[in-house]
Protein backbone atom coordinates (compact mmCIF):
# COMPACT_ATOMS: atom_id res chain seq x y z
CA UNK A 1 0.00 0.00 0.00
CA UNK A 2 2.79 2.56 1.04
CA UNK A 3 4.72 2.01 -2.18
CA UNK A 4 1.33 2.25 -4.46
CA UNK A 5 0.98 5.88 -2.11
CA UNK A 6 4.43 7.06 -3.08
CA UNK A 7 4.06 6.16 -6.44
CA UNK A 8 0.37 7.98 -6.84
CA UNK A 9 1.96 10.91 -4.92
CA UNK A 10 5.67 11.57 -6.95
CA UNK A 11 3.76 10.94 -10.47
CA UNK A 12 2.21 14.25 -11.16
CA UNK A 13 5.23 16.21 -9.67
CA UNK A 14 6.95 13.94 -12.11
CA UNK A 15 4.41 15.29 -15.23
CA UNK A 16 4.64 18.89 -14.36
CA UNK A 17 8.20 19.36 -14.45
CA UNK A 18 8.60 17.45 -17.54
CA UNK A 19 5.82 19.83 -18.87
CA UNK A 20 7.85 22.92 -17.77
CA UNK A 21 10.66 21.21 -19.27
CA UNK A 22 8.98 21.38 -22.89
CA UNK A 23 7.97 24.06 -22.49
CA UNK A 24 11.28 26.30 -21.86
CA UNK A 25 12.76 24.80 -24.67
CA UNK A 26 10.13 25.74 -27.02
CA UNK A 27 10.29 28.87 -25.22
CA UNK A 28 14.11 28.97 -26.57
CA UNK A 29 13.70 27.47 -29.86
CA UNK A 30 10.77 30.64 -30.76
CA UNK A 31 13.20 32.95 -29.86
CA UNK A 32 16.09 31.57 -31.75
CA UNK A 33 13.10 31.75 -35.01
CA UNK A 34 12.81 35.64 -33.97
CA UNK A 35 16.31 36.05 -33.95
CA UNK A 36 17.13 34.77 -37.21
CA UNK A 37 14.21 36.27 -38.72
CA UNK A 38 15.31 39.49 -38.22
CA UNK A 39 18.71 39.64 -38.95
CA UNK A 40 17.06 38.21 -42.46
CA UNK A 41 15.14 41.64 -42.55
CA UNK A 42 17.81 43.42 -41.62
CA UNK A 43 20.05 42.21 -44.38
CA UNK A 44 16.79 42.54 -47.26
CA UNK A 45 16.51 46.30 -45.84
CA UNK A 46 20.30 47.24 -47.00
CA UNK A 47 19.21 45.55 -50.68
CA UNK A 48 15.72 47.40 -50.85
CA UNK A 49 18.30 50.85 -49.55
CA UNK A 50 20.63 50.05 -52.54
CA UNK A 51 17.75 49.56 -54.92
CA UNK A 52 16.31 52.49 -53.84
CA UNK A 53 19.24 54.81 -54.43
CA UNK A 54 19.68 53.42 -57.79
CA UNK A 55 15.98 53.91 -58.89
CA UNK A 56 16.53 57.34 -57.44
CA UNK A 57 19.32 58.11 -59.60
CA UNK A 58 17.13 56.98 -63.48
CA UNK A 59 15.24 60.52 -63.09
CA UNK A 60 18.60 62.02 -63.70
CA UNK A 61 19.26 59.82 -66.74
CA UNK A 62 15.63 60.35 -68.15
CA UNK A 63 15.73 64.13 -67.61
CA UNK A 64 18.62 64.00 -70.34
CA UNK A 65 18.20 64.11 -73.85
CA UNK A 66 18.87 60.85 -73.64
CA UNK A 67 15.96 59.10 -71.85
CA UNK A 68 17.43 55.38 -72.52
CA UNK A 69 21.53 55.70 -71.50
CA UNK A 70 21.52 53.23 -68.68
CA UNK A 71 24.95 53.44 -68.16
CA UNK A 72 24.16 56.02 -65.48
CA UNK A 73 22.12 53.65 -63.70
CA UNK A 74 25.21 52.17 -62.05
CA UNK A 75 23.74 48.88 -61.83
CA UNK A 76 25.88 46.81 -59.51
CA UNK A 77 28.32 44.53 -61.50
CA UNK A 78 29.47 40.97 -61.39
CA UNK A 79 31.21 38.99 -64.00
CA UNK A 80 29.80 38.30 -67.18
CA UNK A 81 28.37 35.38 -68.20
CA UNK A 82 28.61 35.57 -71.43
CA UNK A 83 29.92 38.17 -74.31
CA UNK A 84 28.30 38.35 -77.54
CA UNK A 85 28.74 40.07 -81.14
CA UNK A 86 26.43 42.20 -82.18
CA UNK A 87 26.89 43.36 -86.09
CA UNK A 88 25.04 45.86 -87.61
CA UNK A 89 24.39 47.47 -91.52
CA UNK A 90 25.29 51.24 -89.81
CA UNK A 91 28.54 52.84 -89.36
CA UNK A 92 29.65 52.78 -85.70
CA UNK A 93 27.44 55.48 -83.65
CA UNK A 94 25.59 56.18 -87.19
CA UNK A 95 23.24 59.15 -86.11
CA UNK A 96 19.80 57.74 -84.92
CA UNK A 97 20.45 54.16 -86.38
CA UNK A 98 23.27 53.14 -85.03
CA UNK A 99 22.85 54.67 -81.74
CA UNK A 100 19.76 52.03 -81.33
CA UNK A 101 22.43 48.70 -80.77
CA UNK A 102 24.91 51.11 -78.97
CA UNK A 103 21.69 51.41 -76.36
CA UNK A 104 20.25 48.17 -76.44
CA UNK A 105 23.95 46.85 -75.44
CA UNK A 106 23.83 49.37 -72.73
CA UNK A 107 20.48 48.55 -71.75
CA UNK A 108 20.78 44.91 -71.44
CA UNK A 109 24.04 45.48 -69.32
CA UNK A 110 22.67 47.03 -66.58
CA UNK A 111 19.41 44.68 -66.88
CA UNK A 112 21.36 42.18 -66.64
CA UNK A 113 24.06 44.08 -63.19
CA UNK A 114 26.59 42.87 -66.13
CA UNK A 115 26.14 39.09 -66.78
CA UNK A 116 25.31 39.47 -70.76
CA UNK A 117 27.79 41.76 -72.20
CA UNK A 118 27.31 42.63 -75.89
CA UNK A 119 30.10 44.08 -78.10
CA UNK A 120 28.47 46.59 -81.13
CA UNK A 121 30.57 46.31 -84.06
CA UNK A 122 29.48 48.96 -87.08
CA UNK A 123 29.30 48.09 -91.16
CA UNK A 124 32.81 46.49 -91.77
CA UNK A 125 34.12 46.15 -88.60
CA UNK A 126 33.35 42.54 -88.59
CA UNK A 127 31.08 41.84 -91.67
CA UNK A 128 30.02 44.39 -94.60
CA UNK A 129 26.52 46.07 -94.04
CA UNK A 130 24.82 42.97 -95.96
CA UNK A 131 26.55 40.69 -94.16
CA UNK A 132 24.52 40.91 -91.40
CA UNK A 133 21.98 38.31 -92.04
CA UNK A 134 24.59 35.69 -92.79
CA UNK A 135 26.84 36.29 -89.74
CA UNK A 136 23.64 35.46 -87.75
CA UNK A 137 21.88 32.67 -89.20
CA UNK A 138 25.48 30.87 -88.92
CA UNK A 139 26.13 32.05 -85.61
CA UNK A 140 29.15 33.78 -86.21
CA UNK A 141 27.77 36.82 -84.22
CA UNK A 142 25.05 36.11 -82.04
CA UNK A 143 22.92 39.29 -82.89
CA UNK A 144 22.16 41.44 -85.87
CA UNK A 145 21.14 45.15 -86.26
CA UNK A 146 19.38 45.79 -89.54
CA UNK A 147 16.56 46.21 -91.93
CA UNK A 148 14.36 42.85 -92.89
CA UNK A 149 13.53 44.71 -96.41
CA UNK A 150 17.79 44.55 -97.36
CA UNK A 151 17.20 40.27 -97.07
CA UNK A 152 14.25 40.47 -99.99
CA UNK A 153 16.71 38.47 -102.67
CA UNK A 154 16.21 35.18 -99.89
CA UNK A 155 12.76 36.04 -98.40
CA UNK A 156 10.86 38.43 -100.71
CA UNK A 157 8.28 38.97 -98.13
CA UNK A 158 10.54 40.24 -95.27
CA UNK A 159 10.01 43.80 -97.26
CA UNK A 160 6.59 44.01 -94.80
CA UNK A 161 8.67 43.74 -91.90
CA UNK A 162 10.28 47.12 -92.75
CA UNK A 163 8.07 48.72 -94.64
CA UNK A 164 5.98 48.77 -97.88
CA UNK A 165 4.77 51.78 -100.20
CA UNK A 166 1.69 53.14 -98.97
CA UNK A 167 2.11 50.74 -96.35
CA UNK A 168 1.57 51.06 -92.13
CA UNK A 169 3.09 54.18 -90.43
CA UNK A 170 5.23 53.16 -87.25
CA UNK A 171 2.06 53.66 -84.89
CA UNK A 172 0.08 50.80 -87.13
CA UNK A 173 3.11 48.60 -87.74
CA UNK A 174 3.75 47.99 -83.85
CA UNK A 175 0.53 47.19 -83.73
CA UNK A 176 0.27 44.88 -86.17
CA UNK A 177 3.55 43.26 -85.02
CA UNK A 178 2.77 43.03 -81.45
CA UNK A 179 -0.69 42.73 -81.61
CA UNK A 180 -2.31 41.45 -84.79
CA UNK A 181 0.22 38.40 -85.46
CA UNK A 182 2.91 39.97 -87.60
CA UNK A 183 5.29 39.69 -85.39
CA UNK A 184 4.44 35.48 -85.21
CA UNK A 185 4.89 35.16 -89.13
CA UNK A 186 8.02 36.99 -89.36
CA UNK A 187 9.54 34.57 -86.99
CA UNK A 188 8.11 31.91 -88.85
CA UNK A 189 9.68 33.41 -92.30
CA UNK A 190 13.23 33.42 -90.11
CA UNK A 191 13.12 29.90 -88.28
CA UNK A 192 14.71 28.30 -91.45
CA UNK A 193 17.48 30.49 -91.10
CA UNK A 194 17.64 29.85 -87.28
CA UNK A 195 17.23 33.00 -86.62
CA UNK A 196 14.47 35.21 -83.87
CA UNK A 197 13.73 38.77 -85.34
CA UNK A 198 12.54 41.71 -83.06
CA UNK A 199 11.09 44.91 -83.66
CA UNK A 200 14.61 47.46 -83.43
CA UNK A 201 13.41 51.26 -84.28
CA UNK A 202 11.57 52.79 -85.96
CA UNK A 203 11.79 55.84 -88.03
CA UNK A 204 8.63 57.27 -88.64
CA UNK A 205 7.26 57.90 -92.15
CA UNK A 206 10.06 58.97 -94.27
CA UNK A 207 10.60 62.40 -96.52
CA UNK A 208 10.16 61.47 -100.72
CA UNK A 209 13.61 62.51 -101.01
CA UNK A 210 16.04 65.48 -103.06
CA UNK A 211 15.67 65.56 -106.73
CA UNK A 212 18.43 68.35 -108.79
CA UNK A 213 14.84 69.25 -110.45
CA UNK A 214 11.74 69.89 -109.89
CA UNK A 215 9.15 67.25 -110.29
CA UNK A 216 5.55 68.75 -111.53
CA UNK A 217 4.05 65.60 -113.53
CA UNK A 218 4.67 62.06 -114.15
CA UNK A 219 6.12 63.01 -117.10
CA UNK A 220 9.22 64.30 -115.11
CA UNK A 221 9.50 60.94 -113.54
CA UNK A 222 10.33 59.22 -116.65
CA UNK A 223 14.15 58.47 -117.12
CA UNK A 224 15.08 60.01 -114.19
CA UNK A 225 17.45 57.84 -111.70
CA UNK A 226 17.17 58.05 -108.64
CA UNK A 227 18.44 55.86 -105.64
CA UNK A 228 15.47 53.81 -104.13
CA UNK A 229 15.77 50.21 -102.39
CA UNK A 230 13.33 47.95 -101.96
CA UNK A 231 9.69 47.44 -103.35
CA UNK A 232 10.11 51.59 -103.68
CA UNK A 233 12.41 50.92 -105.68
CA UNK A 234 9.98 48.38 -107.90
CA UNK A 235 7.23 50.59 -107.86
CA UNK A 236 9.65 54.08 -109.08
CA UNK A 237 10.57 51.57 -111.96
CA UNK A 238 7.18 50.83 -112.78
CA UNK A 239 5.99 54.19 -112.85
CA UNK A 240 8.65 54.87 -115.45
CA UNK A 241 11.86 56.03 -113.60
CA UNK A 242 15.09 54.11 -113.30
CA UNK A 243 15.74 52.62 -109.74
CA UNK A 244 19.42 52.38 -108.49
CA UNK A 245 20.60 51.22 -105.29
CA UNK A 246 23.83 52.74 -103.91
CA UNK A 247 25.35 52.49 -100.15
CA UNK A 248 24.54 55.02 -97.98
CA UNK A 249 28.63 55.86 -98.06
CA UNK A 250 28.60 56.77 -101.69
CA UNK A 251 24.94 58.51 -102.04
CA UNK A 252 26.37 62.39 -101.61
CA UNK A 253 29.05 62.09 -104.46
CA UNK A 254 25.88 60.04 -106.66
CA UNK A 255 24.67 62.78 -106.46
CA UNK A 256 26.87 65.30 -106.49
CA UNK A 257 28.45 64.18 -109.86
CA UNK A 258 24.90 64.13 -111.75
CA UNK A 259 25.37 60.01 -111.22
CA UNK A 260 21.88 59.83 -110.30
CA UNK A 261 19.55 62.83 -110.36
CA UNK A 262 17.43 61.99 -107.08
CA UNK A 263 18.11 59.74 -103.91
CA UNK A 264 15.63 59.19 -100.90
CA UNK A 265 17.23 58.88 -97.42
CA UNK A 266 15.31 58.86 -94.02
CA UNK A 267 14.08 61.72 -93.07
CA UNK A 268 15.64 65.55 -91.80
CA UNK A 269 17.28 64.61 -88.99
CA UNK A 270 19.62 61.95 -90.94
CA UNK A 271 19.64 64.19 -94.52
CA UNK A 272 20.77 66.97 -92.60
CA UNK A 273 23.57 65.44 -91.17
CA UNK A 274 24.20 63.59 -94.40
CA UNK A 275 24.53 67.29 -96.30
CA UNK A 276 22.11 66.90 -99.31
CA UNK A 277 20.85 69.97 -98.65
CA UNK A 278 24.13 71.44 -100.64
CA UNK A 279 24.07 69.39 -103.61
CA UNK A 280 20.01 69.17 -104.47
CA UNK A 281 17.49 72.01 -104.35
CA UNK A 282 14.07 70.17 -103.95
CA UNK A 283 13.22 68.76 -100.93
CA UNK A 284 9.78 66.31 -101.52
CA UNK A 285 7.22 64.83 -99.14
CA UNK A 286 6.04 62.39 -98.18
CA UNK A 287 7.68 59.12 -97.90
CA UNK A 288 5.57 57.21 -99.58
CA UNK A 289 8.46 54.55 -100.25
CA UNK A 290 8.76 54.13 -96.59
CA UNK A 291 5.99 55.06 -94.48
CA UNK A 292 6.72 53.66 -91.20
CA UNK A 293 10.48 51.45 -91.57
CA UNK A 294 10.58 49.02 -88.57
CA UNK A 295 14.59 48.33 -88.27
CA UNK A 296 14.99 45.12 -86.67
CA UNK A 297 17.50 43.00 -84.03
CA UNK A 298 18.11 39.36 -84.96
CA UNK A 299 18.96 36.71 -82.33
CA UNK A 300 20.87 33.80 -83.66
CA UNK A 301 18.58 31.10 -82.26
CA UNK A 302 20.85 28.49 -80.80
CA UNK A 303 22.73 31.38 -78.70
CA UNK A 304 18.78 32.44 -77.69
CA UNK A 305 18.13 29.41 -76.26
CA UNK A 306 21.51 29.21 -74.56
CA UNK A 307 20.23 31.80 -72.31
CA UNK A 308 18.70 31.71 -68.73
CA UNK A 309 15.29 32.98 -69.36
CA UNK A 310 15.62 36.19 -66.94
CA UNK A 311 18.11 37.12 -69.88
CA UNK A 312 16.15 36.00 -72.64
CA UNK A 313 13.55 38.58 -71.32
CA UNK A 314 15.69 41.51 -71.24
CA UNK A 315 16.58 40.58 -74.68
CA UNK A 316 12.81 40.98 -75.79
CA UNK A 317 12.05 43.98 -73.26
CA UNK A 318 15.50 45.84 -74.18
CA UNK A 319 14.52 45.37 -77.99
CA UNK A 320 11.19 46.94 -76.86
CA UNK A 321 12.46 49.90 -75.23
CA UNK A 322 14.78 50.44 -78.01
CA UNK A 323 12.10 50.34 -80.81
CA UNK A 324 10.14 52.66 -78.91
CA UNK A 325 12.81 54.66 -78.12
CA UNK A 326 14.35 55.72 -81.71
CA UNK A 327 10.45 56.72 -82.69
CA UNK A 328 10.60 58.74 -80.24
CA UNK A 329 14.24 60.31 -80.90
CA UNK A 330 13.08 60.93 -84.63
CA UNK A 331 9.98 62.64 -83.60
CA UNK A 332 11.65 64.97 -81.90
CA UNK A 333 15.10 65.63 -83.95
CA UNK A 334 12.98 65.57 -87.51
CA UNK A 335 11.36 68.90 -86.52
CA UNK A 336 14.15 70.67 -85.46
CA UNK A 337 16.25 69.42 -88.45
CA UNK A 338 13.63 70.39 -90.58
CA UNK A 339 13.48 74.04 -89.60
CA UNK A 340 17.49 74.41 -90.02
CA UNK A 341 16.69 73.20 -93.53
CA UNK A 342 14.77 76.05 -94.33
CA UNK A 343 15.04 78.33 -92.86
CA UNK A 344 19.28 78.48 -92.55
CA UNK A 345 19.59 76.71 -96.00
CA UNK A 346 16.21 77.60 -98.05
CA UNK A 347 15.56 74.30 -98.73
CA UNK A 348 12.90 74.07 -100.86
CA UNK A 349 10.03 71.80 -99.77
CA UNK A 350 7.47 70.81 -101.79
CA UNK A 351 4.65 67.93 -102.09
CA UNK A 352 4.48 65.55 -104.58
CA UNK A 353 1.98 66.51 -107.04
CA UNK A 354 -1.50 64.32 -106.58
CA UNK A 355 -1.01 63.11 -109.68
CA UNK A 356 2.66 61.65 -109.18
CA UNK A 357 1.47 60.30 -106.00
CA UNK A 358 -1.22 58.44 -107.78
CA UNK A 359 0.83 56.94 -110.37
CA UNK A 360 3.19 55.50 -107.44
CA UNK A 361 0.28 54.02 -105.39
CA UNK A 362 -1.32 52.46 -108.66
CA UNK A 363 2.40 51.25 -109.74
CA UNK A 364 2.75 49.71 -105.77
CA UNK A 365 -0.24 48.05 -106.15
CA UNK A 366 1.10 46.00 -109.66
CA UNK A 367 3.97 44.91 -107.82
CA UNK A 368 2.60 43.85 -104.95
CA UNK A 369 0.32 41.52 -107.58
CA UNK A 370 3.29 40.45 -109.66
CA UNK A 371 5.31 39.42 -106.59
CA UNK A 372 2.10 37.81 -104.65
CA UNK A 373 1.69 35.46 -107.93
CA UNK A 374 5.25 34.37 -107.81
CA UNK A 375 6.12 33.64 -104.29
CA UNK A 376 3.32 32.12 -101.87
CA UNK A 377 4.57 33.32 -98.93
CA UNK A 378 5.31 37.17 -100.17
CA UNK A 379 0.89 36.47 -100.92
CA UNK A 380 0.36 35.23 -97.79
CA UNK A 381 1.70 37.42 -95.86
CA UNK A 382 1.07 40.45 -98.02
CA UNK A 383 -3.11 39.27 -97.71
CA UNK A 384 -2.29 39.25 -93.68
CA UNK A 385 -0.32 42.70 -93.64
CA UNK A 386 -3.03 44.66 -95.96
CA UNK A 387 -6.28 43.27 -93.51
CA UNK A 388 -4.52 44.63 -90.99
CA UNK A 389 -3.80 48.17 -92.58
CA UNK A 390 -7.40 48.18 -93.80
CA UNK A 391 -8.86 47.85 -90.32
CA UNK A 392 -6.32 50.44 -88.65
CA UNK A 393 -6.86 53.15 -91.49
CA UNK A 394 -10.72 52.91 -91.53
CA UNK A 395 -10.27 53.69 -87.17
CA UNK A 396 -6.99 56.34 -87.94
CA UNK A 397 -9.75 58.01 -90.79
CA UNK A 398 -11.72 58.89 -87.18
CA UNK A 399 -9.43 59.36 -84.93
CA UNK A 400 -5.35 60.34 -86.10
CA UNK A 401 -6.56 61.88 -89.26
CA UNK A 402 -9.24 63.74 -88.44
CA UNK A 403 -7.55 64.80 -85.10
CA UNK A 404 -4.61 66.06 -87.42
CA UNK A 405 -6.86 67.57 -89.71
CA UNK A 406 -9.13 69.45 -87.05
CA UNK A 407 -5.49 71.29 -85.11
CA1 LIG B 1 14.69 55.44 -96.90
Amino acid sequence: MSTTYRTSYWMPLVIVVLLLIIVVLMALLVRAQLIARHEHLSQTGAHQESADQSALSAPAAHSSNQPLAPERLHAPQVAAAYHWKLVTSWPKNFPGLGQAPENFSALVDAMSAGRLKITVYGANQLVPPMGVFGAVSSGSAEMGHSSAYYWRGKIPAAVFFTSVPFGMNAQEMNGWLHYGGGLALWRELYAPFNLIPFAGGNTGVQMGGWFNRPIQSVDDIKGLKMRIPGIGGDVFSRAGGTSVNIPGGDLYQALQSGLIDATEWVGPYNDLAFGFHQIAKYYYYPGWQEPGPTLEFTVNKAAYESLPLDLQKIIEVAARAVNQDMLDEYTARNNTALQELQTKYQVNVLPYPPEVLAAFAKASRDVYQDISATDADFARVYQHYNAFLQEAQKYHELTEKAYFISR
